[in-house]
């Protein structure tokens, strides 16, 4: 399995429009960082978590040519904004699968009216085929994926497992027995907003104790702000298993 993360940054990205905070202004590319999502392949599958404003430019930078399908962690706009760009996708494939909660896809059906139009569709609009996920195992490809329940302040969202990956973000709470559904996972992506705390982010010392109590060989952290400070800087105060994900960065398991 590979994945490669296309993104890494919090909502607004970094850098935020028209800021002068020095990690804004940074020439590190580590520091520029596109709204978070990530491809997973594996065999002959590739899928995305998320779709957000950043989807074209991700899709482009990562020389994807073929998508089986986008799975959606929740509705928030840093997360689908890029639906509509599937385009490519769409009109070389079909229409193109999109696994969400059932709540998530009925505000997708509400933003993007037009893609799920079944009467006198746009000729030039994508298509979608939504499948309802639930806090259960589904499939795709020839995995069994885990949806991980947590919430972001007061509204659900799904991390997933991929065999010995999981990825997890937008989490401010989550409760024990979905943890134990991380068990013997190798590498963990967990969201680390900044250090200072955040009503629906987990923060730095935060992402670091679900960390500990999973126990992973490897971990990552994503949907990360500006605040946080200068990638190398943070790396640096670090445990010794533990990452600040980057835009473009691989990993194999
Ligand atoms: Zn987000």
């Amino acid at each position: 399995m590979r994945v490669i993360f296309l993104g890494t940054g919090t909502s607004q990205g970094i850098p935020v429009i028209g800021s002068t905070h020095p990690v804004c202004l940074s020439e590190n590319p580590k520091d520029k960082r596109l709204r978070v999502s990530v491809l997973i392949e594996w065999n002959t599958n590739t899928y995305v978590i998320d779709c957000g404003p950043d989807f074209r430019q991700q899709m482009l930078n990562a020389k994807c040519t073929k998508l089986d399908g986008v799975v959606f962690t929740h509705e928030h706009a840093d997360h689908t904004a890029g639906l509509d760009d599937i385009r490519p996708f769409y009109f070389k494939q079909g229409d193109v699968p999109i696994y969400a909660h059932k709540r998530v896809l009925k505000a997708l059906k509400e933003r993007f009216a037009y893609i799920f139009e079944t009467q006198n569709k746009y000729a030039g609009a994508p298509g979608v085929m939504p499948i309802k996920i639930k806090n259960e195992p589904f499939r795709l490809g020839n995995l069994n994926v885990v949806p991980i329940n947590g919430m972001h302040y007061k509204l659900q969202v799904f991390g997933f497992r991929f065999n010995d990956f999981a990825y997890l973000t937008d989490m401010k709470t989550i409760e024990d027995e979905e943890l134990e559904k991380l068990k013997g996972v190798k590498v963990l992506v967990v969201n680390a907003l900044r250090e200072e705390e955040h009503i629906s982010h987990f923060n730095l010392s935060e992402a670091l104790e679900i960390i500990k109590k999973v126990q992973p060989e490897r971990a990552y952290l994503t949907h990360i702000s500006h605040m946080l400070g200068f990638h190398d800087e943070v790396e640096k105060k670090l445990p010794e298993n533990v990452f600040l994900a980057y835009d473009n960065l691989q990993i194999n398991l």
